[in-house]
């Protein structure tokens, strides 16, 4: 048998096999970005809408819907006379302005500089990252892996510990950009990674904290949907995953877990939907490998906190998704704590996030990791965060600018310190 170039580079190289049928690539050039106020009447701003074409950002729009218009109908749009603000002025300028990485040099330095926090970069920089912080720290690291994409790339993570060894307490979790384009993320799990290998050896809160947990991050849960924000459409969400009898590509991994999945109106069952749940729970190649690796966690030493980073909006939800009157047993010390987050959080900068519980803040969602690790894997504390910006005027969207990465990171940090200090 003849094996073409394409089809080697195909099996060893899945960002090569993705380039090959790779869309055009979305420049949202022109692109105007607004939050609309919906006065709690959705359902009449939507049919406003309906013969334009708008991409929606959000899906909570009993308050508001945040939409980009395209060119073409930014004049229509304004006619319509809606309670609008700008979130983005040109979208894809705003996504090409992001777009510069910069030229951070990662083989400069054994241990990467703060610097790598001024910009947002491309998906191979950010495993060289993690590796890197490994190599610079083999006494309180390792590189781990839950599980393979659609695509065959790792859902690759690292493991962290203190005093007590590898693996002799119980877990801290996180989970970065289950949502491909929630970019801020990985940039403030990276920070948090960062900061706990970085001041161990000389911050007594942080060598505590890292003496009595073992900490398990994965930036990437979502590898193929982030590339794909890099190579061809930036507001990209869900996992590549094909299905038979759509054209429409995508499962929404934090819809897919074996929990509560197959109640509705939480997720939709049309697969070209942002919150489409799959066909069958846990159908996700990328849910397969983080229920495998939840379980060993959960078998282990037990898992402490889990949180499942997102943006955007400032919130801090607790469990849980699918039923708006659930609570979790602790429910009043997680809110307690939720509380002295928050508080601890706006020290910084000023920026205010809210907390409560996710179907009654926010909006219900089935098949959710956080109802997972809460009843199934029986995590302490199981929350989502939802990072900057809020969404209010002229506060971006998912394409939140560099600049804001920094403070984003430092005010997340101080928020976990605390909250790990008092959990
Ligand atoms: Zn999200």
């Amino acid at each position: 048998m003849k094996w073409s170039i394409a089809a080697i580079a195909g099996l060893l190289a899945p960002s090569a096999f993705g380039a090959a049928v790779a869309d055009k690539k979305i420049t949202y050039n022109g692109y105007k970005a607004y939050r609309i106020s919906t006065h709690h009447d959705d359902a009449v701003i939507k049919a406003k809408l309906a013969p334009l074409s708008p991409v929606t950002f959000n899906l909570d729009t009993s308050e508001h819907l945040d939409v980009a218009i395209p060119p073409s109908e930014v004049a229509k749009f304004k006619a319509l006379g809606l309670d609008a603000t700008v979130l983005h002025e040109d979208l894809g300028a705003d996504i090409a302005k992001e777009a510069a990485f910069g030229t951070y040099d990662l083989t400069a330095q054994a241990v990467p500089s703060l610097t790598w926090f001024n910009t947002y970069h491309a998906y191979a920089d950010h495993v060289t990252f993690f590796s890197d912080l490994r190599a610079a720290y083999p006494n309180n690291s390792e590189l781990i892996n839950a599980g393979t994409s659609v695509q065959g790339r790792s859902l690759f993570g690292i493991h962290l510990w203190g005093s007590g060894g590898k693996g002799s307490k119980p877990a801290v979790y996180f989970h970065g950009s289950v949502h491909a384009r929630e970019w801020i993320t990985s940039k403030v799990v990276e920070y948090i990674t960062y900061q706990l290998l970085v001041q161990y050896s000389t911050d007594t809160v942080v060598k505590t904290i890292l003496d009595k947990y073992d900490f398990y991050i994965i930036p990437f849960v979502n590898p193929d949907g982030f590339v794909y924000t890099q190579t061809t459409n930036r507001l990209w969400r869900k996992n590549r995953q094909t299905r038979s009898g759509s054209s429409c590509v995508g499962t929404d991994i934090n819809r897919n877990w074996p929990y509560k999945w197959e109640l509705t109106n939480g997720a939709s069952t049309n697969p070209c939907d942002e919150t489409y749940k799959g066909v069958a729970a846990g159908d996700t190649p990328e849910n397969q490998g983080l229920v495998a690796f939840t379980q060993s966690l959960k078998n282990s030493k037990g898992i402490k906190l889990y949180i499942d980073w997102h943006s955007y909006g400032q919130y801090i939800l607790l469990p849980y998704g699918y039923n708006c009157a659930a609570r979790a047993a602790n429910h009043a010390r997680q809110t307690t704590l939720a509380q002295g987050t928050a508080a601890r959080i706006k020290l910084s900068y000023g920026t205010t996030f809210t907390y409560g519980p996710s179907c009654s803040t926010l909006y219900a969602t089935t098949g959710s990791s956080v109802d997972y690790i809460t009843d199934v894997a029986l995590a302490e504390f199981a929350w989502t965060i939802e990072l900057r910006p809020s969404g209010s005027q002229g506060t971006s969207g998912f394409v939140l600018p560099a600049a804001q990465i920094l403070p984003s990171a430092i005010e997340q940090w101080e928020g976990i310190k605390y909250l790990l200090t008092n959990a």
